[in-house]
């Protein structure tokens, strides 16, 4: 049965970096298992390496020690357009700041994953019509970034980075620049819409209000993963 296997499982994730002659262990052997529907917060103060799990976590940096496994299958020995593929195909990232292309309309942004992904253009736009609105974007499908507020470009945002149907999604600090009221706003529909589609999620945030909404909580201390109340 699916559910008795994780989306990610990170096993024994060391991840180093080296600053002039010196070297930072950020990760020494950091364990943690996400399932389906399940969303995790990830909190800890800056600096702790959240960031950096979540960068391995989503096969953008490769660890020095460890295994990656996504869905049960291990990454770390795939070569780099594998990793490429899985990424785009079975990953979804939200960050910060939400890096919606300019010239282009909410709808557009979030169609032209799915086109890149090879969906005709028909179906991208149908099912990026079906997701803005899901996220209370119904009216706002023509508007290009610019046109939009800040909680509205991070709702794109989460429409954008779940428009192919990945299996994990990964948010760094995803309502970190906005005010608390958007930020519960967008939260909110974030957490909706990973309980509706079955999304394994790892949201690192700041808000203790937030990651008290989420089904676990986990935190780093010294290089590893340990859980929270
Ligand atoms: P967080 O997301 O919890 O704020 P990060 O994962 O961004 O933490 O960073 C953890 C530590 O690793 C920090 O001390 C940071 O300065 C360091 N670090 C992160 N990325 C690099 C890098 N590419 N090179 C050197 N040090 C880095």
């Amino acid at each position: 049965m699916a559910d008795e296997t994780p989306v990610l499982y990170l096993r024994g994730i060391q991840r180093r970096y080296r600053q002039g002659t010196d070297t930072l262990d950020v990760l020494k052997g950091a364990e943690l298992a996400v399932w389906a529907g399940e969303s995790i917060a990830l909190i800890g103060p800056s600096g702790a390496g959240k960031s950096t799990l979540l960068h391995v976590a989503g096969l953008l940096e490769h660890q020095d020690e460890g295994e990656v496994y996504i869905a049960e299958a291990p990454t770390s020995e795939l070569p780099d357009h594998e990793r490429t593929r899985i990424r785009r195909t079975q990953i979804g990232f939200i960050y910060q700041f939400h890096h919606l292309l300019a010239e282009f309309s909410a709808l557009e942004n979030v169609m032209l994953p799915q086109m890149i992904g090879g969906l005709p253009r028909g179906e991208a736009r149908a099912r990026a019509s079906e997701l803005l609105s899901y996220l209370g974007l119904r009216d706002r499908l023509k508007h290009r970034p610019a046109e939009l507020s800040g909680g509205e470009q991070q709702r794109v945002a989460i429409a954008r980075a779940v428009a192919n149907a990945p299996r994990l999604l990964l948010a760094d600090e995803p309502t970190g620049n906005l005010d608390p009221r958007t930020s519960a706003h967008v939260f909110g529909a974030l957490t909706q819409l990973v309980r509706a589609s079955g999304l394994a999620a790892i949201i690192a945030t700041h808000n203790m209000d937030i990651a008290q909404k989420m089904d676990r909580r986990v935190t780093l201390r010294d290089g590893l993963v340990v859980e929270v109340e």
